[in-house]
Formats: C-alpha cells, structure tokens, sequence
C-alpha cells in the first residue's frame, strides 16, 4: 500500500501491465487511497459521493508560486481572481488572503466579492453587461471599471456626470496577436481605430478619464509567445493614447489564459507535457513589458502596474471530484462502460477535457478501451469516452482531476441534487464550504399558485 504524504497530481495511466511505454515498464498498479492523507472512503463515507475535495495548500501554493514568478521579474505587480473561473467563497477568501484583488464580471460576482469584504476600490469589473444601476453602485464604492463598449461609455459618463465625480477608467481592448483566435466581442478594436477613437472619446469628456488598458486574449494558451504579442500591442496602444490624448496609463491588465496541465480533446498532442510553466509566461510577459517600457523609465514617467486576472492555471489542480460506480455494463459493441454518479451535470469541463481518472484501489485484470458515463438520463453525459482501464465494479471510487476550474461555476442543477464540497485545510482538517443540495434548497424559490395546491386528479 502506498502512504501518500502530499497532494497528488493525479495523472493518466493505462493499465498495460508488463508492457513497456514511454514511461518504461508500467507499475503494476497506479491508484489513489487518500488525498492529502485522509482516505477517499472515509471522505466519501463521511460527505457523500459525489464530493468535490478541494486542497486548501495546494491553491496557496498555486498563487504564491504565480507572484513569485511575476514579482521576480517585473513590479508592480496586481492579482485579480477572476471569481467566474470559481467563485466559492472559500476560495475567494484563500485567494484574497494571498494578496489577489477580485475580478468581477456581474453584479451578482460585485456583490458576492463585496459580501466578502472586498473594497470597491480592490475589485476589477470587466465584462459586457453592466447596467446602469451597477455603474452607479461601482462609483460610488469606486470600483475600478473596464469599459467595454461605446454605449456603456456613454452611460458611465452620464453616471459620472450625476455622481459629479471624474472616474478614472480602463479600456478593454482587443487585437490580433497572431497566435489566439481574436475575441473581437469584448472591448475595443484596436486595428480598425475604434479603441484609440474611444480613448479620445474618454479625453474629451469632463467626467471620465483614462488610467488603464485590459485585454484578455482567451483561455488556454499554450502559446507564451501570444503575451508577449499582446504585451507589445498594449505598450504600443498606451504610447500613442497617452501621446494623442494627454492621459497616463498606470496599469496595463493582461487578463487570463494561461493552461493548466490536462489533455484537451480533439489536440492529439499531449497539452500535459506541453503546457507552459508558470515561468515561461511569465518570462515572455515581463521580459517584453521591460523592453517596450525602456523609454518610459527614461522619461521618468510611472512604470505601470501590471494586473493579472489568472484563473484556470491557479486553482484547477487544487479540486478533484470523487466519484462512485453505480453499474457496470458491456455495450453492444464489445466495449465496457461503467456509469458513474457524478457526470457532466458536475463537470462541465468534460466538454472540453481529457480528465484524469484515477481509482482508490489496486485493480485487477486487464486493462480494457472503457466508456465513462455520468448519471443523466441523456446522452451527452460522458465523462470519458474512451479510457483504458482494467474492470470496475460497483462502488468502486474514482478521482477525477483536475476540477477546480469552471466546474462549480458552470455547473447544472439539471436532475440530479448538486453535492457537498469540502476543503481540506493545511493542517488537515476537513471542512464542508458549500453544502449538498437537498428538496427543500431546490423549493426555496419557487411558489405554488393558490388553485395549483392540492386537488390532483391520479386515479
Ligand atoms: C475568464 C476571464 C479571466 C480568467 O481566465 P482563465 O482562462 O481562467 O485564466 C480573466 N479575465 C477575464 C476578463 C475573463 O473573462
């Protein structure tokens, strides 16, 4: 029996045994009894299965290992957590001990951060929905703005103008970097001219003025060079703002992207091996920044913060998901298949995911091509289509990682009551951080009209 003393980073292991790949020989038998020392089936006997297990250590060590990579190389330095990557409260707060401001993108996210005793003035608001009542609330608390469109321009300076406050404000911008598909839905144009319209635009009202730049060039790139792309376009932008319009730029925010370490579908290159170290972007952001900021220093004008807003990278390895076989079956075509009780109900990123999966005991036999449902009474509810493992059996449990990422925010509550999730703290012990769901949760908010109670008609 193996004693594991740390976190495992799960990974994939076909069971072939005696025959020799990449690896070498393959260990008899890989699986996983315990996480953090606690056994999975004290977890599950105490909290249920399914159970989302976060890692309290590991996420600190994730976002102590992020500054450090930035500060070492560039300050200032902000960190934005961008609450829809996973906005659990624990999660927050760990995030916001550790020094991460928050990064909203709604007024539900805004108020959830300031519940937690975020100040406005410590929360980034991105996005393309902000009505007019929020931009009023952001004010107020002083916020810090990203604007992305004419018409919120618009309506923030005519906030600004009924608040009589001059709001400092950032510019959200999108471009081609030559690497990542351009998400031209968010922001400013660059290249067509629309986003140096709008920093004139910003410079000529009495109400607004422009302070920083934010871009976000998507989610999962592997590709360190896409920053330094996109750090040189920025740089380029605030050079000819600040020179058109007279404004100082003093942050410049880089937003997401960076992958963590999981095979995507449909990419038949292994992204595990491939994916970037935190260094290697930050090495591309900050060596670029310096570069294209050279002549600033010179002038003697303020070096601007650089904001981040990682999500995926920081806290997906931090959660697993530990779930249980309710049925085994061999399909019509030969192929095994087993049915799990958490699937993609839970597990939203099985979309796009090759997940880890891991059993908790030794299993014997032969390793065989698997399918891996979930429990819906649908058919896209897969887990894995295809995973080679040996036979499971019923109450068998397996680990799926990683997790932390877009799970518990995209999540269904479709048929299935959403479970327990717990931390497991750095000294060990387990806590519940958000509760399973149960009918009465599910009630609370719906209400039955008066004629609609009772007088049913079942004979
Ligand atoms: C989603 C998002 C992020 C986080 O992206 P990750 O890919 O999870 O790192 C950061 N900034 C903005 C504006 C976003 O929309």
């Amino acid at each position: 029996m193996s004693v594991k003393k740390n976190w495992i980073k799960p990974t994939i292991t076909p069971h072939r045994e005696g025959i020799l790949n990449k690896f070498g020989r393959v260990p008899a038998k890989e699986y996983i009894e315990e996480i953090e020392e606690i056994p999975v089936k004290d977890l599950v006997s105490q909290f249920g299965s399914p159970l989302f297990v976060l890692s309290e250590k590991q996420l600190r060590s994730n976002i102590r290992r992020l500054k450090q990579a930035f500060e070492t190389r560039y300050q200032p330095i902000v960190f934005g957590w961008s609450y829809k990557t996973n906005y659990l409260n624990a999660v927050c707060a760990t995030l916001h001990q550790e020094g991460s401001w928050a990064e909203v993108v709604s007024l539900f996210e805004y108020e959830k951060a300031r519940a937690l005793g975020v100040p406005g003035n410590r929360i980034l608001f991105n996005g393309p929905h902000k009505s007019k009542d929020t931009l009023a609330l952001c004010v107020e608390e002083g916020a810090r703005i990203h604007i992305d469109n004419m018409d919120e321009l618009y309506l923030l300076e005519d906030v600004a103008r009924i608040a009589n406050k001059l709001v400092p404000v950032t510019l959200r911008l999108n471009f081609d970097t030559g690497f990542a598909e351009p998400w031209s839905r968010f922001g400013f144009n660059v290249e067509s001219g629309q986003a140096i319209d709008a920093a004139r635009r910003i410079s000529n009202s009495q109400w607004l003025k422009l302070t920083g730049l934010h871009s976000h060039i998507g989610t999962f790139i592997l590709e360190p060079n896409a920053y330094s792309a996109q750090v040189k376009i920025m740089c380029e932008f605030m050079e000819s703002a600040e020179q058109q319009t007279g404004c100082i730029i003093d942050s410049l925010d880089i937003g997401g992207g960076f992958a963590s370490r999981i095979d995507l579908q449909g990419v038949y290159v292994s992204t595990e091996q491939t994916t970037p170290s935190i260094d290697q972007y930050a090495d591309a952001i900050c060596t670029t920044l310096l570069r294209e900021t050279v002549k600033r220093r010179a002038q003697n004008k303020p070096q601007p913060t650089l904001i981040i807003e990682s999500g995926r990278a920081i806290i997906d390895d931090a959660e697993v998901l530990v779930s249980s076989v309710v049925s085994t079956r061999r399909l019509p075509n030969g192929k095994p298949a087993a049915v799990l009780d958490a699937g993609v109900n839970l597990l939203f990123t099985a979309f796009w995911y090759h997940h880890r999966v891991q059993p908790t005991r030794p299993l014997d036999g032969f390793a065989e091509d698997t399918v891996l449902y979930g429990p819906l009474c649908m058919n896209i509810d897969v887990v894995r289509q295809s995973i080679m493992i040996p036979p499971l059996q019923v109450g068998d449990q397996l680990i799926i990682s990683p997790v932390g990422a877009y799970n518990n925010t995209q999540w269904l509550q479709f048929i299935e009551y959403r479970p327990n999730i717990v931390m497991i703290n750095e000294e060990g012990q387990v806590s519940v951080i958000r509760q399973a769901e149960n009918l009465s949760f599910m009630n609370q908010l719906e209400s039955l009209p008066e004629h609609l109670n009772g007088n049913f008609k079942l004979d």
